[in-house]
């Protein structure tokens, strides 16, 4: 027998995307696993709010969109039998009617050209065709709605002109109707065009977050931990807090809490999912001083959902077929999902989505006056929210505040290749018999992509961990 595949009892921290999908990976190689989790449900970062129970409209308050460029989550949802569900996400700007902020007020992107070429601050006179000019004044458009303002403003004042220096070769006509740029198509085919320079973070991810290429679950992206969890029966003990976690020479204790009850348990081996957000606040020995430093160091992000149950799909009166608007200000995006059940339920859309400063601002607030906030700033494009009875419901979750989360995700800007490398090596690096996966462990931070990543690449590292190798190489 092969002794790298001795069997192993595998004590696994957190029910998210991550933990779930090494649990279900080491079980099915026949290792014994069970899963802490704080919540009473799994999921993690990943929670679908339905509004009225079955049948009733759904808004995602965690993860929305995916990529197609991530392999590994479409893998999983095929091997998931959840392919059929899948469906295109639509963006801000996919749809002309939705709208976008620019300081003349909000405007359709449908008729914002003229105004966006005019705010562009290109030196004058200049050489740039036409056309050079209207892309770049989209991509300022389209960077503005993407990144937070002061990441925006780190850019410096010369980003215009950066900007049509490197679309000078590209001819962007194909990406041209009149005087609009389908800036979904256009970034689509062009991600790779700031490869190399500064601008190289900002365009990877307004390209990733605009791309025409990006899917959804139809019926909300909890199918996923539903199904992810029914591969576990009996394993996940929900209601359980990690407390602390010390490293020993032959195990880990792990200190954990449930229905009011302390325990230690000396575990065999142990993979932790926690953010590192929440894993800094517990109680921990024998990691080494490197790893503490970097558990310790780890920038998080905030980011703050708000969601709105509607009478009535009101967008669509308005001529929005779906996608975002950018409104700016406090509510920064909104998203309006497709009509896909009962009508008599009402409508939910995403009323406010920001991360980063944008969402410190709102969650700045008091509770109470964020959604009040948010109404407000939608009332310029969405006068139809303040109609007697259109509004039935809100949800709102602030994952900066959640004591589960801490954050929205590992900050994942302005990072050089190098260092983002560096962390994420020594992020999934295993302390003893402690080991690490997240989306923080991995090259598509923020992402479920690397929640998979980093899941499956931990499952490989338990499966074939031998204690006596580990000691010989040290
Ligand atoms: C607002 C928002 C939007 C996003 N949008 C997208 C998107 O569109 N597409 C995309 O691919 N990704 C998106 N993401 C990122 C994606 O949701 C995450 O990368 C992914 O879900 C992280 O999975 P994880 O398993 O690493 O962490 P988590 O999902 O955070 O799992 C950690 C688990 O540990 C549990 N836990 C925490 N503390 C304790 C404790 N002390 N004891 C026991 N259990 C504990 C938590 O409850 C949780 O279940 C978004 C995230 C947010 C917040």
């Amino acid at each position: 027998m092969n002794r790298n595949s001795t069997l192993k009892n595998v004590t696994v921290l957190g029910a998210g995307a991550s933990g779930l999908v090494a649990a279900g990976e080491l079980r099915r190689r026949g290792h014994r696993v069970r899963v802490l989790e704080a919540r009473p449900t799994p999921g993690g970062r990943v929670r679908t709010r339905r509004f009225g129970g079955d049948g009733g409209p759904l808004v995602e308050m965690g993860a929305m969109r995916i990529p197609a460029a991530h392999r590994r989550t479409l893998r999983l949802i095929e091997r998931l039998n959840l392919r059929h569900r899948l469906r295109r996400f639509r963006t801000l700007f996919s749809d002309e009617a939705s709208y976008l902020a620019t300081p003349q007020g909000h405007l359709r992107v449908s008729e914002a050209s003229t105004e966006l070429v005019r705010q562009l601050r290109l030196p004058q006179p200049h050489r740039y065709r036409e056309e050079t000019v209207l892309c770049a004044a989209w991509l300022v458009a389209s960077i503005r709605a993407v990144a937070p303002g002061p990441y925006l403003q780190s850019l410096g004042p010369g980003l215009a002109t950066r900007l049509a220096e490197l679309l000078d070769d590209v001819d962007v006509r194909p990406f041209l109707s009149g005087d609009r740029l389908d800036v979904n198509r256009f970034l689509a085919a062009n991600r790779d065009l700031a490869e190399g320079g500064p601008l190289r973070y900002f365009f990877d991810d307004v390209a990733t977050e605009l791309s025409e290429a990006l899917f959804r679950l139809a019926g909300g992206m909890d199918q996923l931990i539903q199904k992810l969890a029914e591969r576990l029966p009996g394993c996940i003990e929900t209601n359980t807090w990690v407390l602390g976690l010390h490293v020993q020479p032959g195990c880990v204790l792990v200190e954990a809490q449930h229905g009011g009850k302390t325990t230690v348990m000396p575990c065999e081996q142990v993979l932790c999912t926690l953010p590192f957000s929440v894993l800094r606040r517990l109680r921990l020995s024998g990691i080494d001083g490197d790893k503490l430093a970097l558990i310790h160091g780890m920038r998080y992000w905030p980011g703050t959902k708000i969601a709105v149950h509607c009478r009535e799909a009101f967008w669509v009166r308005d001529g929005i077929g779906g996608g975002g608007s950018f409104v700016g200000g406090l509510v920064r995006q909104a998203y309006y999902p497709p009509v896909e059940h009962d009508p008599r339920n009402g409508a939910a859309f995403l009323a406010s989505y920001t991360i980063g400063p944008d969402a410190e601002l709102i969650d700045g607030l008091p509770r109470r006056e964020r959604v009040t906030a948010v109404l407000d700033g939608l009332a310029a494009i969405h006068p139809a929210l303040a109609e007697p009875g259109m509004v039935l419901g809100v949800a709102s979750q602030a994952w900066g505040e959640d004591p589960t989360a801490l954050g929205a995700a590992s900050l994942r800007w302005s990072k050089d290749p190098a260092t983002a490398a560096r962390e994420r090596d020594l992020a999934a690096r295993p302390s003893g018999r402690l080991f690490f996966a997240g989306e923080h462990c991995s090259a598509h931070p923020a992402w479920l992509e690397g929640a998979v990543e980093s899941a499956e690449a931990a499952a490989e590292q338990i499966h074939t961990y031998h204690p006596l190798e580990q000691l010989t190489r040290a």
